[in-house]
């Protein structure tokens, strides 16, 4: 089956099936040429890129630019980082199950100590504060944060 040099690499032009017009270069000249004759019939018979609606082009070059369309690429990497942020959202959210029981010792004690406003930026900033250190710790250090932290839950309670 071999094909004859110089038509191994043919494209068929979106205006007219009967051109079969070798890629590249050739195909660039034979495109403009035909895409001004259709437009001299079809001048505002023109469809919106699916990629980039400032694209504007003839529908039967609707196929062919959806190939080459630069915004593509934008499209196709924006599509891979939702299933990235998925995959860390479960992550993190698998971090986040350690942390409850800072949370709801907190929460309980904002409720009943009425001396303690309802909502405490500052000891919202600590608890975030120790949901990041904790997660940088090594074993040992994190066993040492938390055994202070109840301490210092203890002595809260006990305050009361
Ligand atoms: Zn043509
Ligand atoms: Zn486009």
């Amino acid at each position: 089956m071999a094909t004859p040099r110089g038509y191994e690499n043919l494209v068929e032009c979106p205006y007219n099936h009967i051109h079969q017009v070798e890629n590249g270069r050739r195909f660039q000249t034979h495109l403009i040429r035909c895409r001004r004759e259709y437009e001299k019939s079809n001048a505002t018979k023109k469809i919106c890129c699916p990629f980039n609606s400032t694209h504007l082009i003839n529908e039967p070059e609707r196929g062919l630019h959806m190939e080459s369309c630069p915004d593509r690429v934008a499209v196709d990497k924006f599509v891979a980082p939702i299933v990235d942020s998925v995959e860390s959202l479960h992550r993190h959210s698998g971090a986040v199950k350690m942390v409850p029981e800072y949370l709801t010792v907190d929460e309980d004690d904002w409720d009943n100590d009425q001396s303690v406003p309802a909502y405490n930026p500052q000891k919202y900033c600590e608890k975030n504060n120790i949901i990041r250190s904790c997660n940088g710790m090594q074993p040992a250090q994190r066993k040492a944060f938390r055994q202070n932290e109840h301490l210092r839950l203890g002595n809260i309670r006990e305050k009361k």
